[in-house]
C-alpha cells in the first residue's frame, strides 16, 4: 500500500488501552488522565477484525502499545489469536518493564516476538520521580525476562528529557557491554502541555558518548523494524545504540506506520490531531469493505510531514502521549 507521497505503509501501532500504573513526567500529569469508560475501549475481538482486514490491504507489522498494554486483562490470550491469524510476520510490544518479568515467557509463547522496554535511568529515584510510581527494580527484572525468554531484539527506550544526566548516559555505555541490548535514544516531544522539559539533543548525547573514550560509533543495519531509529555500535560492545529524531531531523519521508487508538481512531499521524473513527463502523454493522475504505482513507490522510521544530514548547497535538500510544 502506497501513500499519497510514494511511502509503503505497511506498519499498525495498536493501542489496547488507554490505562497505564506509571505517570511518566512527560507522558501524563500526576493525577493521570480520565480512563475511558470499559465500553468504549475497542474489544479485543474488534481489533482482531481490523488486523486481519488491514492485513489483507499488506500490513505486516504491529506494535501493541498504551498506556501500558500489560495492564489490559487477556492479553496473552489476545496475543495468541492475533498470532493464529497467520498474517502478522513483525509482532512486538512498547512496555514500560513493570509487568513483563512474570509475564515474558507466556508472552514469547503467544507469539509476541520482542520487546521495546522504556527505561531513562538506572537511578531508583529518579526511576521514581520521572515514573511517580515505578519501582526501578521491576523494570530492570523485566529486561532480564525478556532476554531470557528469546523476546529478542530487546531494545531500551530513554527519553531525553530534563531529567536526563551524564550519569545515566554512562550507566548506558556500561550496559551495552554487558547486555545485548539497543539502546535507543528519543528527542522529548513536547506533546499535550506535559510538565517535562526537553534534555539533551541527540547530537549532544553522540558528542559526550565520544568524549568517553570508547571509539567511533559505527554505523549498523538492524536486522529487525526498520523504523525510524539510526544505529551504530561502539568497538567490542554486545549492544548497540539507536537514535531517534523526531524533532531535530524528523524521519517522515520514511514513516511507515498508521496508529489505531484504545478508542477507536485511526490517526494518520502522530503529531497531528487528523483521527478517522472506526469504532462507530465496527459497531454499526460495517463490512469489511466499508472498515477497509476507512484505513485507506487514514492511509490518504498521513501529511508529508510535521512542522515541529526544536524552539516548540508545545505541540497542537491535543491528546497526549499515554492516549495515542508512543
Ligand atoms: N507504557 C509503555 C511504555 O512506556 O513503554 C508504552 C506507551 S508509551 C506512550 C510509548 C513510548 O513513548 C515510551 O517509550 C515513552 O517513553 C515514549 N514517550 C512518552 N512520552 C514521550 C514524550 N513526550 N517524548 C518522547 N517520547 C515519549
Ligand atoms: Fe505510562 Fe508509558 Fe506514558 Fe510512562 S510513558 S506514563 S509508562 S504510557
Amino acid at each position: 500500500m502506497i501513500d499519497s507521497f510514494n511511502r509503503a505503509i505497511d506498519y499498525l501501532r495498536v493501542s489496547v488501552t488507554d490505562r497505564c500504573n506509571f505517570r511518566c513526567t512527560y507522558c501524563m500529569p500526576d493525577e493521570g488522565v480520565s480512563p475511558l469508560p470499559h465500553a468504549e475501549i475497542l474489544s479485543y475481538e474488534e481489533i482482531l477484525r481490523m488486523i486481519r482486514i488491514v492485513g489483507h490491504l499488506g500490513v505486516r507489522k504491529v506494535r501493541l502499545t498504551g498506556g501500558e498494554p500489560l495492564v489490559r486483562k487477556g492479553i496473552t490470550g489476545f496475543i495468541s489469536r492475533l498470532t493464529a491469524l497467520n498474517i502478522i510476520t513483525d509482532l512486538s510490544m512498547t512496555t514500560n518493564g513493570s509487568l513483563l518479568s512474570g509475564m515474558a515467557q507466556e508472552l514469547k509463547k503467544a507469539g509476541l516476538q520482542r520487546v521495546n522496554i522504556s527505561l531513562d535511568t538506572a537511578n531508583p529515584e529518579k526511576f521514581a520521580l520521572i515514573t511517580r510510581r515505578g519501582r526501578l527494580e521491576e523494570t530492570l527484572s523485566g529486561i532480564k525476562n525478556a532476554l531470557a525468554a528469546g523476546l529478542t531484539p530487546v531494545k531500551l527506550n530513554v527519553v531525553l528529557s530534563e531529567h536526563f544526566t551524564d550519569d545515566d548516559l554512562i550507566y548506558f555505555v556500561d550496559l551495552i557491554y554487558r547486555l545485548p541490548v539497543a539502546v535507543r535514544f528519543i528527542e522529548y516531544m513536547p506533546i499535550g502541555a506535559d510538565k517535562a522539559g526537553r534534555g539533551y539533543s541527540v547530537a549532544a548525547v553522540k558528542e559526550r558518548i565520544h568524549k568517553l573514550g570508547k571509539g567511533l560509533l559505527q554505523p549498523i543495519a538492524l536486522d529487525t523494524g526498520n523504523g525510524p531509529a539510526r544505529y551504530y555500535r561502539l568497538p567490542g560492545a554486545l549492544g548497540s545504540f539507536g537514535f531517534i529524531t523526531p524533532i531535530s531531523e524528523h524521519f517522515c519521508g520514511q514513516c511507515n506506520r498508521l496508529r489505531l487508538t484504545a478508542d477507536g481512531k485511526f490517526k494518520p499521524c502522530l503529531l497531528s490531531n487528523t483521527e478517522i473513527d472506526v469504532k462507530t463502523a465496527l459497531r454499526s454493522g460495517a463490512t469489511d469493505e466499508e472498515i477497509k475504505q476507512l484505513f485507506l482513507q487514514a492511509v490518504r490522510a498521513k501529511p508529508s510531514g510535521h512542522n515541529l521544530c526544536p524552539t516548540d514548547k508545545h505541540s497542537e497535538v491535543d491528546r497526549r502521549m499515554s492516549q495515542i500510544g508512543g
